[in-house]
């Protein structure tokens, strides 16, 4: 496993090889918001500009969330407040702190302030938290789509377990798009997960393929193959987290393959967390 990645928490077998079990309902009700000091226990470059930031909460304290939540920061840019928001990545199972998959924007403040945070100088943080509506809706019959590009796949992490636990009978499928290979978060634990759930099914894109041909996944947009295995979405929930374009343009793409309106759900984080 990569360093850092047992944040996912996904698919981690126990000595005989099957997942550890997990209790997770999708009607939990999550905590009101309320201001959180946290400390930060780690903070490691997974992949070339991307970290897994693990936070620790006071002792005491809970946070119980909904796989899909996120949390903000509340930090200082030039003495001014400003905030910043961050897709909770870890398990749901997790009460005692939690881990964010976030990528370091070029020039961005908030994401190069905490990736530059060193955890043996023992920061604190203050955040708000568990926000968001961007949680999981029973499928009853139909197909689960997840679409993620970027540190997009951040919410669907904890998702995925909470689906793999509540319906591990319901077919998922997460479509995960980069540029470059070496963008793609996890794909070994992916592709693990996909082995050992059987209606899990991971399809990892990317629109910039090597020359030496080491890439065996798939080349493109997300949006073309999600298509090309789902011309008619009548009978599937859609989510889509990533950036602007893509989430956009798939949820075009979604209703135009027949995937009712309230059947898609989206979570858009602006232009420049691909
Ligand atoms: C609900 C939600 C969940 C999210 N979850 C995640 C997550 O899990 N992981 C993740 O990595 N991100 C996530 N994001 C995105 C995240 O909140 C930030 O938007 C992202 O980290 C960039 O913030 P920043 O402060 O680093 O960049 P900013 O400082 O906001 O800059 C953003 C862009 O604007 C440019 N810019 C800044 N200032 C100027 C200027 N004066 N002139 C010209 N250009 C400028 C920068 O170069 C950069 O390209 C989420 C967003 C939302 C809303």
């Amino acid at each position: 496993m990569v360093k850092g990645m047992d944040a996912m928490g996904v698919g981690q077998p126990d000595l005989s090889g099957n997942a550890i079990p997990r209790v997770t309902k999708l009607t939990v009700v999550p905590q009101p918001p309320r201001r959180r000091e946290l400390t930060l226990l780690s903070n490691v470059e997974i992949v070339p500009s991307i970290h897994v930031l693990t936070f620790a909460l006071p002792a005491g304290d809970t946070l119980e969330f909904l796989p899909g939540q996120y949390v903000t920061f509340y930090l200082r840019r030039n003495e001014k407040p400003v905030t910043r928001s961050y897709s909770i990545f870890s398990s749901a199972t997790r009460q005692d702190g939690f881990s964010l998959l976030i990528k370091k924007v070029p020039k961005g403040f908030g994401s190069n302030y905490l990736c530059g945070l060193d955890p043996l100088r023992k920061p604190s943080l203050t955040a708000l938290a568990p926000l968001g509506r961007f949680v999981l809706h029973e499928p009853e019959d139909r197909t689960v789509i997840l679409v993620a590009t970027g540190v997009g796949l951040a919410p669907f992490i904890p998702m995925l377990e909470q689906l793999r636990t509540a319906h591990p009978g319901t077919p998922v499928w997460l479509f995960y798009g980069n540029r470059y290979a070496e963008d793609t978060v996890g794909r070994p634990e992916l592709e693990f997960l996909e082995c050992v759930w059987p209606n899990f099914h991971f399809v990892a894109v990317i629109s910039r393929p090597p020359s030496d041909g080491s890439w065996s996944g798939a080349v493109g947009h997300v949006e073309e193959h999600v298509q090309s295995r789902f011309p008619d979405l009548s009978s599937s929930d859609v989510y889509l987290c990533g950036v602007n374009r893509m989430v956009n343009q798939m949820q075009d793409l979604a209703i135009g393959l027949r995937c009712p309106k309230d059947h898609v759900f989206t979570d858009r984080w602006g232009d420049h967390a691909e």
